[in-house]
This record gives structure tokens, sequence and C-alpha cells, in this order.
């Protein structure tokens, strides 16, 4: 399902985090928000989630064709994977797993038993397999931010959207996770979009990069376009750190 995001704009109070935004996630691909903090990357995220409304009067978000501008949260099948997890601490990670479909409303409840072949799926899926009974203070960062990806995707998300997914893990694992989000992203192929503020990180698993700065989109490329041919000072500067 691709994601169109046309003229969108977002201020909070006087302060502008998204001044006229465009831009095109094509279906199946695996696309980075990358730029520095503060340059509106989370905010464009959290609005093509639904989580957060761009302002009265400005452009629309699309998927697949279809305006979701309005459209609440819970109804755009959107998966969402924060920083921090955010998992329930007091269930397993079953139960983790398993919410976003044990809280449907009863006609749209899978039955218990598709609900638990739907969760050892997920789990076989991020290799996680044999870990159900577990609860998330037993489990290692990197485990805890697959699970999270589990209960994103139990809902069956027509796109995926990762906010600094691997933010708070440390150096080796952030490496090791980032290479295994792109051999997943190549197993399923579902529309991605991962805030990062790392070059490196962008330029080593995404499809394409959209560089952010200063509320505006600076650039749009494959990871050796944009290298190869910064379109701006700022994204000549801000890739030339890259070792
Ligand atoms: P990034 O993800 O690139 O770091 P954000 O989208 O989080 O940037 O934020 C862009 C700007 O908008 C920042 O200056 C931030 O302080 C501001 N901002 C974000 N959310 C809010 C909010 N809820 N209220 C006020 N200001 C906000």
């Amino acid at each position: 399902m691709s994601i169109q995001v046309s003229n969108i704009r977002k201020k909070f109070g006087g302060f502008t985090a998204l001044d006229g935004v465009d831009l095109t996630v094509p279906r199946g691909k695996l696309v980075a928000l990358l730029g520095p903090s503060g340059s509106g990357k989370t905010t464009l995220l959290r609005i093509i989630a639904g989580l957060e409304q761009a302002d009265e009067g400005s452009g629309r978000i699309q998927f697949h064709g279809e305006d979701v501008t309005h459209v609440p949260a819970g109804k755009r099948r959107v998966g969402f994977v924060f920083q921090h997890y955010a998992l329930f601490r007091h269930m397993s990670v079953f139960e983790n797993i398993a919410f976003g479909l044990k809280v449907r409303p009863r006609k749209l409840r899978p039955k218990n038993n598709e609900i638990a072949d739907r969760v050892h799926r997920l789990l076989k899926l991020v290799q996680l397999e044999g870990l159900e009974a577990r609860y998330p203070s037993q489990l290692s960062g990197g485990q805890r931010q697959r699970v999270a990806l589990a209960r994103a995707l139990a809902v069956e998300p027509k796109v995926l959207l990762l906010d600094e997914p691997f933010g708070a893990l440390d150096a080796k694992v952030r490496k090791e996770l980032r290479r295994w989000l792109r051999r997943f992203h190549e197993e399923i192929h579902l529309t991605t979009v991962f805030v990062t503020h790392d070059q490196e990180e962008a330029l080593e698993i995404a499809d394409e990069v959209v560089i952010m700065n200063n509320a505006r989109v600076e650039q749009v490329g494959t990871p050796q376009q944009v290298y190869d041919h910064p379109a701006t000072p700022f994204v000549y500067q801000f890739l030339g750190n890259v070792n």
C-alpha cells in the first residue's frame, strides 16, 4: 500500500513543525525519515498514523489513493512501533502480541485458537519462538523491540511505521537489529517508514531516504543518490558526517 503525503502543515502554538510536506512512499518499500533532532520527523510519522492531526485546511494523507486524512488512527490499519517499546509490563509476551486482537469488538475478534495460531506465527517471524510466557522484564532490549514489532503486525496493518525503533538500544544491538529489520522487510515487503537521526542506519538499510530539515523535506532518493548527489548544502553537510 503506497502512502501519499500532500502539503501537510503542522504548527504547535507559533512554532512550525511541518511546513508544507509532500512525500510519496512507494508500495512495499522500506523508507527512512532522516534528519536532525527537531526537524519534524516524528510529527510527520504521527500524522501519517493518525496519532496527530495536521493543521486545519492543510493537505492530505492518502493510502493507496484513498484519502485517510480524517480517518481515526484505530481505523487506518497502521502498525506503529515506538522508541521505548511501550509493552505492557504486567502481560506476557503472548498477551502483549494478542492484545490488539483481543480488544476488538466481539464480531471482529478472532477465535481464541486463531489468535494463538497468529501469535505463534508472529513469534516465528520475529524469531522469538518459545518466549511467549516471558514477561518484558525478562527480555533483552532487542527482544522487547521485536515483541513490539510482532504486536504491531498482529492486526495485519497495511503500513508499518517505526519511530526511532532502535534509539534506546546500545550500539552493538542497534547494528544487529537494523540488519535484522532489512532481512525481515525482504520477507514480508510491507510498506514501512522508519524515523532515525542516524545517517549510517538510514543509508545501510533503506530503499529510499527522505532527508528532513527545519520542518521541510530537503531531498528524497535512494541512499546512493542522496549520498552521491546531495541536492542542497544542508544534505551535503549532514551526510558528510557519515564515515
Ligand atoms: P524530530 O522527530 O525530527 O526530532 P519532532 O517532529 O519530534 O522532530 O519535532 C519537531 C518540532 O516540533 C520540535 O521542535 C518539537 O519541539 C516540536 N514539537 C513536537 N511535538 C510537539 C508538541 N506536542 N507540542 C509542542 N511542540 C512540539
